[in-house]
């Protein structure tokens, strides 16, 4: 069929420019100052788990941010250019350049925001202060919090076999960790409703203790005290996968009861 001849030709054009990319000098994506992130959330919920990008390619791209790793293996959360795996034994690992993630949100964390918290506050509480700070709903916000916690709900996901899962489906077998009096660092994303889709609405925040020995996905916490940054970003870089998961995935429906089962259920 000659007329699919045009969109296979483009999307090997695609490939090959991507290859030439990853061994040519990197962009300056620190001065260009945008929110980068590999594919979307709604892919991740149909269970589309294959690491499309290497954490060589994605560090190109931020020095913090947050996403998962290929078949789903653990949390992932980049604090200061340094990426860790939590994985659902609870154990923290460092991140090797040739694993791959299948979805990922980075940035080059450039705070224009600081404040600190003195007073306790519930991650209710905390969100409404951090929205309090924001000029408005629909800008792309990376927000980081170091301090004090009486408590943090996080959990990780188990490694998936093929085929796989949903990921609402494997948020019921996640492995839930109470941590209770720890210092650490909460890092993550407020995105608009707009975004719906594309990467979680609203807060979606990874937690890591300042010893570097648990963290997670955050569900619930209570903030003793701590330090907020914000970084407010117009700029919004996706990446797409080109494999044929992707390509034919039907990604067009409303996924939000799903995203609330995988992404906020304890
Ligand atoms: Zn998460």
């Amino acid at each position: 069929m000659p007329s699919e001849i045009p969109s296979i030709c483009a999307l090997d054009a695609l490939r090959t420019h991507r290859r030439g990319a990853a061994t040519a000098e990197p962009p300056d994506a620190a001065a260009l100052h945008e929110v980068f992130q590999n594919s979307t959330i709604n892919a991740l919920l149909e269970g589309l788990y294959d690491g499309s990008m290497t954490f060589g390619e994605l560090r190109r791209h931020g020095d913090f941010g947050l996403g998962t790793f290929n078949a789903l293996d653990g949390e992932m959360i980049a604090l200061d250019g340094e990426f860790y795996q939590i994985k659902a034994d609870g154990v923290v690992y460092p991140v090797t350049d040739h694993q791959r993630t299948p979805f990922a949100t980075v940035v080059f964390f450039r705070p224009s925001l600081g404040r600190a918290l003195d007073e306790r506050l519930s991650y209710d509480e905390l969100q409404s202060r951090m929205e309090g700070l924001m000029e408005g709903p629909n800008l792309f916000y990376a927000v980081r919090v170091d301090g004090r916690f009486a408590a943090v709900t996080t959990r990780s996901v188990p490694r998936q076999e093929k085929p796989y899962p949903p990921l609402a489906e494997v948020a019921a077998t996640q492995a839930v960790f109470e941590l209770e009096n720890v210092d650490g660092t909460l890092a993550g994303f407020r995105f608009p409703d707009f975004a719906r889709g594309l990467n979680v609405p609203g807060f979606h925040l990874h937690f890591l203790t300042a010893d570097r020995r648990a963290g997670g996905h955050v569900l619930d916490l209570k903030l003793e005290r701590g330090a907020l940054a914000i970084d407010a970003t117009a700029q919004f870089h996706l990446e797409l996968p080109t494999d044929p998961a992707f390509l034919h995935a039907d990604l067009g429906h409303d996924q939000s009861e799903a995203l609330d089962r995988a992404e906020r259920a304890r």
